[in-house]
């Protein structure tokens, strides 16, 4: 057994030293000290700065992993540049280590293991951790993360936490130059990705599925007006309710460039940028005895079904481990006036919930 840590007071010590992605030198040193001197056996170094603490039963049993990231954003503020923890990943690594603290002693059966992940707002954070073997065990991964008061109210919990797909895409596009005043002997890039905007508006996708997909930014051209321009570049931001739905999307915008820009005579090549941040893809009878246990736990007061995030690398771990089965709570928190707000603040004594859920949870399978 070890002593049952108070997670408002953690959270206010990693509140005061927020870092960025893969730079979360002294949050992981903390971290590791209070996992130490809890008893755990720790590793360090994890996907470069994260840290894995474990703890196995005398029984066979499950290997169930519990998630928190650990890193802040990067702000200018008054020209001045700021890291502040905007997304509450402070309080995420508070609430696994006061329910490290709680779990100690008491594992009988299988495997607990705790994930300080670095890197999460880079989205390449879980990438990195996986590289380094982290799921190879496991069975179940949880993850939770803080809700703002615009999402569920303060002090309750919901049962699962919906994650869009999301990419960036640039679509770069090939035409001939030539003097304006003979436009035939061109190839105007400017008028081909006017089209290749406009046809792309025009692809259905499944009604019943949300998504958006819209132009961001264009270049073309260069200083001279009476030049027809020859190449050009516009970028898109893709959002997919599921993973399916997100490969029909690129398919689909990727076709429509490359014969809208084949009808002008010119070429069009669609590079994404990074990898697509995957959907979650929920286990549900997790999802139903997560419910359950939070209904149990808090009260059925307290439950809500669902909340809506962004984007979260966390589904990276589904991706590469396909038998894995994940679950993802929200805990409301009052954050306001929203993440990744650099005035964001919250009511911490509530982190508390999140804590006895998922004590609880991990008490289900591995106790
Ligand atoms: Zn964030
Ligand atoms: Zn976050």
């Amino acid at each position: 057994m070890a002593q049952e840590l108070d997670v408002v007071e953690l959270y206010n010590d990693l509140h005061k030293t927020p870092e960025l992605g893969f730079q979360e030198f002294k949050t992981s040193a903390y971290i590791a000290q209070k996992l130490k001197e809890m008893g755990y056996e720790v590793t360090t170094g994890v996907g470069k700065t994260g840290v894995v603490a474990v703890e196995k039963g005398g029984e066979k049993g499950p290997c169930v992993m519990i998630r928190a990231d650990m890193d802040a954003l990067p702000f200018k503020i008054n020209g001045e540049d700021k890291v502040i923890h905007a997304c509450g990943h402070d309080s995420h690594c508070a609430m696994l280590l006061a329910i490290a603290s709680r779990l100690k002693g008491k594992i009988k059966r299988g495997t607990l293991k705790l994930l300080f992940q670095p890197g999460e707002e880079t989205l390449k954070g879980a990438l990195s951790v996986i590289e380094d073997g982290v799921l190879d065990d496991v069975d179940i991964a949880l993850g939770l993360h803080i809700r703002p008061s615009s999402d569920i109210p303060d002090g309750t919990v919901a049962a699962t936490l919906m994650h869009s797909a999301s990419i960036f895409v640039r679509i770069d596009v090939e035409g001939l130059a030539s003097h304006a005043s003979r436009p035939h002997l061109g190839v105007n890039c400017a008028e081909m990705l006017a089209a290749i905007v406009q046809n792309a508006g025009l692809l259905k996708f499944a009604p019943t599925l949300t998504w958006s997909m819209k132009c961001t930014k264009i270049e073309v051209g260069g200083a001279a007006v009476n030049v027809i321009p020859d190449k050009g570049y516009c970028m898109y931001d893709v959002r997919a309710e599921t993973n399916p739905l997100m490969k029909d999307m690129l398919e689909k915008l990727e076709r429509s460039a490359q014969s809208t820009a084949a009808a002008f005579g010119g070429k069009a090549t669609m590079k994404l940028l990074g990898d697509v941040i995957p959907a979650c893809e929920y286990d549900d009878e997790l999802v139903k005895e997560m419910s359950d246990c939070i209904a149990e736990t808090l009260g059925a007061d307290k439950l809500r079904a669902t909340s809506i995030g962004g984007g979260e690398d966390f589904h990276f771990f589904k991706i590469k481990k396909p038998s894995l089965r994940t679950a993802y709570i929200g805990v409301g928190t009052g954050a306001t006036p929203g993440l990744h707000h650099p005035d964001m603040h919250m009511n911490p004594a509530s982190l508390i919930n999140g804590v006895k859920v998922m004590v609880a949870f991990a008490l289900k399978y591995l106790g």
